[in-house]
């Protein structure tokens, strides 16, 4: 890594860059990225090259190690780092590793589901949220630089899926990511809206826009909603086809609508252009030249890409949906959530729990009852950290990837990502919120459950201050084992510890 990061340099300076993403698939050799890394190092104002961890949800080439080999040929690493099949050890570990390697630059996701995994079976380390939030951490407390970007997209045409992805970006932003990247997508309303609410909501953190160069097969397969988070209008597709049928196969067509689509980008004041979906020098050179070309035309070329789905919601066009009225359940939840409880009460309720927490088979049936009434009701799953008050008496637990922030980017028109058939839990989330004039709370940081408290009461655990929430995080990473409700716990210094309170 050069002494001065030419992403955080570009960035700070607000000078226009580029950053093109690498797919380190298991499809492609390593020895063929290291060669295109020793090409696109060439190009000026190309500031890095973006390593992806699980695209699509496949298994690649570890993107540590890619990164590595690609800076040894002078392509600065963008390192995409998910959560997906890992806990938070080795989401620690392979933050030491990019330290150890002098590697500042990290993109911070969730992750796509492992394809073909069925629901419920992959660990998640934690959400997009907390990992920004640990790795701020680690920036602040052992002095490594690290420059944090984040995903967001303004690609969801229901009013749940795009307010969440804002409200989401303003956490993420908060937790202290410095920059952010979006999904990739082909309507330039979209691409205006979100520069807005960050413009509207006082935040200056830059934004790269996502300009994908997009082939028809691929096209085919973002018509169907995969890769999750991913998606392309019938009549963007039908385009798509009749250029294949050239004699480049379409190759001119779509380089020209990237360019076109940087120019927009670059027009409505975004940061940079991440360019994906090709990464050969001579076009990624040729998009840039060209776009540089058509700039004084963006206006107009924004008008013209503009592939949205027929009464998609426009987060400032739209008419917002109608609340629900709120459902006689919520407004009784409110008045017995733990954290609602009067002072006097709660001194006494903090006794009793105590008295029982010091008796294991009182502690152990507290715990069946808890379950026997939250299982049916919430879906509750025993995690021991209840945050049920802060959902909206949504049980995070019930979602396939256990997010505490928000949704993931692969919601599809309020449908779960891993469970297709199924509404996206952060919708009921933000209706009732929405019901009960609170969506402005959404935005309340949620840190990562205490996992040794897997199968204890959240009761005992909420009086007795040991899980983790909001104004009393647990450290991400503790070492420990997970132990009967009343039994003493060992838990190791927190390697990481967070001590938020939004
Ligand atoms: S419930 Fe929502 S946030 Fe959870 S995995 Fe499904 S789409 Fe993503």
């Amino acid at each position: 890594m050069p002494a001065v990061n030419p992403v955080r340099e570009a960035l700070t300076s607000g000078r226009f860059c580029y950053m093109v993403e690498l797919v380190a698939s298991a499809l492609t050799r390593e020895a063929k990225l290291m060669h295109v890394a020793s090409e696109l190092a060439q190009i000026p104002n190309v500031v890095a090259g973006s390593i992806t961890s699980y695209a699509g949800g496949a298994m690649g080439h570890d993107p540590i190690r890619v990164g590595t080999a690609a800076r040894a040929r002078g392509l600065v690493p963008n390192i995409h780092l998910t959560c997906v099949n890992r806990d938070p050890l080795d989401v620690r570990n392979a933050l030491d590793d990019l330290m150890a390697l002098g590697i500042e630059n990290v993109f911070a996701i969730t992750g796509d589901y492992p394809k073909g995994a069925a629901p419920a079976t992959v660990e998640f380390a934690a959400d997009s949220v907390q990992l920004v939030e640990m790795i701020s951490e680690m920036r602040a407390a052992g002095g490594w630089p690290f420059y944090i970007s984040v995903a967001v997209s303004p690609f969801k045409y229901t009013e749940a899926d795009c307010a969440y992805q804002y409200l989401k970006l303003e956490k993420k932003i908060a937790a202290g990511a410095d920059y952010a990247i979006t999904q990739l997508g082909f309507d330039s309303r979209k691409f205006r809206e979100l520069k807005r609410y960050l413009d509207e909501h006082g935040l200056k953190t830059p934004i790269f826009g996502n300009v994908y160069v997009l082939p028809p097969k691929a096209a085919q397969r973002m018509s169907k909603g995969e890769p999750p988070g991913c998606w392309v209008s019938k009549e963007l597709l039908e385009e798509i086809q009749v250029e294949a049928r050239a004699e480049d196969k379409g190759m001119a067509a779509r380089l020209e609508r990237a360019a076109r689509i940087v120019a927009i980008v670059r027009g409505l004041g975004y940061a940079g252009a991440y360019i994906g979906g090709n990464h050969q020098a001579d076009n990624i050179r040729w998009i840039i030249r060209r776009s540089e070309a058509l700039a004084p035309r963006w206006e107009e070329l924004a008008e013209e890409i503009s592939y949205a789905p027929k009464g998609g919601f426009y987060f400032y066009d739209s008419p917002p949906t109608p609340p629900k009225p709120r459902e006689f359940t919520q407004k009784l939840f409110d008045v017995i959530e733990p954290a609602n409880t009067p002072a006097p009460l709660r001194t006494v309720l903090t006794g009793i729990l105590r008295w029982i927490d010091n008796r294991p088979a009182a502690a152990h049936a507290l715990e069946k009852a808890e379950l026997a009434f939250k299982k049916p009701v919430f879906g509750c799953q025993a995690c021991g950290n209840c945050v049920l008050g802060l959902m909206e008496y949504v049980c995070p637990m019930t979602c396939p990837k256990n997010m505490r922030n928000g949704p993931c980017g692969g919601t599809f028109n309020g449908q779960c990502e891993v469970i297709p058939e199924q509404a996206c839990i952060w919708v009921e989330v933000y209706q009732r919120a929405k019901s009960a004039q609170r969506v402005d709370e959404l935005k309340t940081f949620i840190p990562a459950r205490n996992r040794a408290l897997q199968g204890t009461s959240s009761y005992i655990n909420y009086f007795l201050d040991r899980d983790s929430r909001p104004g009393h995080a647990q450290p991400l990473i503790t070492i420990a084992s997970a132990t009967p409700a009343s039994a003493p716990r060992e838990v190791e210094e927190p390697l990481v510890k967070t001590h938020h309170a939004k």
